[in-house]
């Protein structure tokens, strides 16, 4: 079996860092990208591309309930003799070690793993596909994480405390994105993931442009990965609002899938293989706030991030834009939506801003980064959002925060 942990990527493509320029270019991604309708229904085929033949499905309870027979099904005319596992909900070193116990010296050999669910499940399943030495296929049934195409988990500790990432050298073998499953998930979850989808583009183009910045990987990113971000920002930005539309009709159209995609694939590469900034900084700093880290998901901070990285560096234009694209489809654009107060929340916004620091993602601008100055775009950036909420309203907002 393979030692956990043992893979660290920016030790490999670092190597180069004394020489800047010998730092090389990577791209990461899935091997295969797989979306549309009723696409679960054949994961019995899909899983023969890979090959394989004995694999282990992951899921929570209730992703057994709702996805067990359906996936059993698909498995049943190719003949796959497939077991389920369930996943208790934390991707924790504890909850990894005691999926693979299980996992283990099965006789035939598990020869992949299958995980269906949020970002947590996949993430757990990705770790215990390393550590039987066996490749992962991850099946979302959210769109609103970078979990399902990337070759990282985020690892928490069983309390749910964050603890860091651990990298794989394999990306997932095929990603699975059911459209019928995802628009039946929670809308304010497709709507955080777009939050968290439109920093990619802003974020890559600030570590594309400072050649001193790198990857999460340690290495460049390639103008693909640019290209790549910059279509989620433009996919986002022309069709999230139809999306919102189809969701709360629950009739998937053209603009969903778009979505769906950017939210997944797009986002998933971008990040991967782009690089991080001042936004998940600022989303990093604020999860030291109880209140936001109870209450909030990830890609809704990230969006309050986005507003803040572009007015640090200056970009009052392109903030205005993503401002009213996220006050339109329902993201939090200003601390009050954030339950803050700017004046009796000041010093945990302070303290917020000096943890973002800590973070080390705001050295990929090209400029110093201090906690006032993170602080002073912060302030901007909700007068910004509150200038938006008086022109356009919150109706949006107010949708998916009753
Ligand atoms: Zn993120």
């Amino acid at each position: 079996m393979v030692n956990p942990a043992s893979f660290f990527p920016q030790a490999i493509y670092g190597r180069a860092t004394l020489d800047p320029e010998g730092v090389p270019r990577v791209l990461i991604s899935p091997h295969r990208y797989i979306q549309g309708q009723g696409v679960l229904d054949h994961l019995g085929e899909y899983i023969s591309i890979i090959p394989g033949e004995r694999p282990a499905v992951l899921l929570s309870v209730g992703g057994e309930k709702r996805f067990g027979e359906q996936i059993g099904k698909s498995f049943k005319e190719p003949g796959i003799d497939y077991t389920v596992e369930i996943f208790k909900g934390e991707c924790s070193e504890n909850e990894v070690k005691r999926l693979v116990a299980l996992l283990k010296n099965r006789d035939p050999d598990i020869d992949a793993i299958i995980a269906v669910g949020g970002g947590k499940c996949m993430d757990a399943g990705k770790c215990v596909a390393f550590r039987l030495g066996v490749p992962i296929v991850t099946c979302p049934t959210i769109a609103s994480t970078d979990a399902p195409c990337s070759a990282v988990s985020v690892m928490y500790s069983d309390e749910g405390v964050q603890v860091g990432p651990e990298f794989f050298p394999n990306s997932p073998a095929l990603v699975i994105v059911d459209t019928r499953i995802i628009i039946r998930a929670p809308m304010r979850q497709l709507i955080a993931g777009m939050g968290d989808a439109l920093a990619t583009y802003y974020e890559t183009r600030t570590c594309f442009q400072n050649l001193k910045a790198r990857s999460i990987v340690g290495a460049r990113p390639t103008i693909t990965a640019m290209a790549i971000s910059e279509l989620c920002a433009k996919t986002l930005l022309e069709n999230g609002m139809n999306a919102v539309d189809a969701m709360l009709r629950q009739e998937p159209n053209e603009a969903f899938e778009r979505i769906v995609e950017a939210n997944t694939l797009l986002s998933g590469i971008g990040f991967e293989s782009g690089g991080l900034a001042a936004a998940h900084a600022v989303a990093a700093g604020l999860t030291e706030i109880p209140v936001l880290h109870e209450n909030f998901f990830h890609g809704e901070l990230v969006g309050i991030g986005i507003l803040s990285h572009l007015l640090l560096e200056d970009k009052a234009d392109e903030a205005r834009e993503a401002a009213e694209f996220m006050a339109g489809v329902g993201l939090p654009v200003h601390a009050g939506q954030l339950s803050l107060d700017m004046e009796k929340d000041a010093s945990s916004i302070k303290k917020a801003m000096e943890g973002a620091v800590l973070s080390t993602l705001t050295e990929a601008e090209p400029f110093e980064v201090t906690p006032e100055k993170l602080y002073s775009a912060f302030v901007e950036a909700n007068r910004l959002g509150v200038s938006i909420t008086q022109d356009l309203g919150d109706a949006a907002y107010r949708r998916l925060h009753p």
